[in-house]
């Protein structure tokens, strides 16, 4: 499960940079996830810890 104490590695689904961040603790569980220091784009926790999701659909936006 994700948690907010430590910092999880990341690949930015928007510019497909990897950074290390801790979580962003929302108000509720979809809202937690990164800020990537790329692009700034807001990156949801369950689609960021997954890596390289490799059974993922490809989203070539
Ligand atoms: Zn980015």
């Amino acid at each position: 499960m994700v948690s907010t104490e430590s910092e999880y590695e990341v690949q930015c689904p928007h510019c497909r940079k990897p950074f290390r961040a801790k979580v962003i603790a929302g108000s509720a569980e979809r809202y937690r996830g990164f800020k990537c220091p790329h692009c700034r784009l807001f990156v949801p926790a369950e689609r960021a810890v997954n890596g390289d999701g490799s059974t993922a659909d490809s989203d070539a936006a």
